[in-house]
């Protein structure tokens, strides 16, 4: 009764501020529409916690139909109003936020950490042994997706460095980490969905079926449906990792050796690592390494004594060696020394550790643990994530490594590069216009601590010149997890990709309701 009485209030504020014109006994839902003090404030920020914006109500959904429902309601109402949906909101700039309509609330809170809500997933992940697959709820979060999957002994392909996103939310933008130069993104390792259209129309899509709509939904940032299903692919889970960490001073070793491991794509397992990533070492500390923590004092080596700070810049290649219980170790050995043979690191950098294949999934997870007991983790994140074509990465490194940003990062500098050819040109994402384009991760945290260069004012100029010495330098980047304010920008990031991504919206979402915290489509209401 009281469930039933909260719904009628949500629908009624929505009646009042957006003019629906709806009998509210009409709006038939199984999970629950609210005004929930808590959950209004909870669906207004999220991890980057620099804009603030109130849906009118929340969803949480029970089904697809619930999800549909609302959105039928949203398209033929009068006025119409917006639905976002909203992961486990660990954007950066209000991607999952909205001001004039309601956020669905797609993840329950979910990794046996978080506060459940009151409703459950609405499906548990399915898992085929045969075919290889799991089906998922588009709200699942990957931490739960794999400990479902580990039960049949096996595990997706692609990952991102951390696994308290939604499904999703990294489908929503590519999800990449280490295995992106071999498996591809996360995009690129999901057969089908079921997606509900701006329309509210439930549609299952795949290659196959709805095309148009699977590739558009895959890096569509929430523009042109929600995903309450994928279907992603898996395999054997590896039981254990070899992680492996060796430094260089010189940038161009670097990226040649990062270059060299990636190009071995094609080759047999045996013959190439199963990660590979690398990070910029600026200066030391909790804040600038949370990423990097068998940095430990255990060490044989510290960092210091091989030339970081001072303004000294090292960089630091990470690569892993997947094996299982039954594996020939001397084998393994032989294996991982053949390929490190032909890299040119600092003789005595070599950091090695055997550790279980899950725990070095979720490695990002013991540093966030680290951090949140030190006060750390709820703080700002202007962070910044770019493309950069690998014909410029050296140029980027002297202006912005070795310029821009002095000896003080505020938070790990993540480096990388992926293969174009692991990347679906049909999808949405954007990408640099070369066959091998790094990722660099800038993950800043914003400390109010007295010290100016640490400041979240400091830290978003600082983002705002690294774009403009881009731009000046004709680097053509492109945003990871992009963020821009006018349509004119959006119109520069997708380029040649424009003309699909508005007839696409055209087609999916024709009143712009869904997600527009991302700032592509102004709608009407
Ligand atoms: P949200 O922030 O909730 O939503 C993001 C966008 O997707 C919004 O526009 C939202 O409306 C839309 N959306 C959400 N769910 C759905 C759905 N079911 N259907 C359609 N649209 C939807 N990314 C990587 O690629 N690799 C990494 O290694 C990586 N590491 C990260 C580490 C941390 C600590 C953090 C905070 C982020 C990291 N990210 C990484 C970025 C992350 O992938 C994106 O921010 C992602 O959007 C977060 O997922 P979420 O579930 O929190 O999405």
């Amino acid at each position: 009764m009281a469930a039933k009485l909260l719904l009628l209030f949500a629908i009624c504020r929505l009646i009042i501020t957006v003019g629906l014109t709806l009998n509210p006994t009409d709006f038939a839902i199984d999970g629950q529409l609210t005004v929930d003090a808590h959950d209004i404030k909870s669906a207004s920020v999220d991890f980057g916690k620099m804009t603030r914006s109130e849906p009118l109500a929340v969803l949480h959904p029970s089904s697809a139909a619930d999800v549909a429902n609302l959105l039928k309601l949203a398209y033929e109402s009068v006025h119409g109003f917006a639905v976002s949906a909203r992961g486990h909101g660990h954007s950066i700039n209000g991607q999952s936020q909205t001001e004039n309509g309601v956020v669905v609330k797609m993840s329950g809170g979910g990794g046996g950490g978080g506060r459940r809500t009151r409703t459950t997933p609405p499906a548990v992940p399915l898992v085929s042994e045969k075919l290889l697959y799991v089906d998922v709820w588009g709200g699942e979060l990957w931490i739960d997706v794999l400990r479902s999957t580990l039960k049949y002994g096996l595990a997706p392909k692609s990952w991102t460095d951390y696994l308290y996103l939604s499904v999703g939310g990294t489908l929503s933008n590519a999800g990449i980490s280490g295995q992106a130069f071999n498996h591809g993104p996360q995009i690129s390792n999901v057969h089908e969905m079921d997606v509900v259209t701006g329309r509210g129309d439930v549609l299952t899509c795949s290659p196959d079926q709805n095309p148009e709509l699977f590739h558009a939904v895959l890096g569509g940032l929430g523009q042109f449906g929600i995903i309450t299903r994928a279907r992603i692919a898996l395999e054997p889970s590896p039981h254990m990792v070899r992680w492996i960490r060796v430094l260089y001073s010189n940038f161009s070793a670097f990226t040649h050796d990062q270059e060299y491991l990636i190009s071995l794509h094609d080759q047999p397992q045996s013959q190439k690592f199963d990660y590979i990533e690398g990070f910029v070492i600026v200066d030391e500390g909790l804040i600038n390494n949370w990423r990097s923590s068998f940095f430990s004092p255990n060490n044989p080596v510290k960092i210091a004594s091989l030339g970081a700070g001072a303004g000294n810049v090292l960089y630091c290649l990470e690569i892993t060696k997947n094996y299982y219980h039954g594996s020939n170790l001397e084998a393994i050995d032989q294996e991982v020394e053949a390929l490190l043979k032909k890299l040119n690191y600092i003789p005595a950098s070599m950091f090695t550790t055997d550790l279980p294949y899950v725990d070095f999934l979720d490695r990002v997870h013991t540093a966030e643990l680290k951090l949140r007991s030190k006060g750390l983790w709820e703080v700002p994140h202007p962070w910044l994530n770019l493309f950069v074509p690998k014909s410029r990465i050296g140029d980027f490194d002297k202006g912005v490594f070795k310029g821009i940003l002095g000896n003080k990062t505020s938070g790990p500098i993540l480096i990388y590069p992926m293969n174009k050819n692991k990347w679906d040109e049909r999808s949405s994402v954007v990408t640099p216009n070369e066959e091998v384009f790094y990722l660099v991760a800038l993950l800043r945290s914003a400390l109010e601590n007295g010290e100016e260069t640490l400041t979240l004012k400091h830290l978003s100029e600082e983002n705002r010149k690294i774009l403009k010495f881009c731009k000046e330098s004709k680097i053509e980047v492109k945003q990871y997890l992009p963020h821009y304010t006018t349509q004119q920008e959006w119109m520069d990031h997708y380029g040649d990709k424009w003309p699909q991504i508005y007839s696409q919206k055209m087609e999916f979402d024709p009143r712009y309701i869904l997600a527009t915290g991302q700032r592509i489509f102004e709608p009407s209401f």
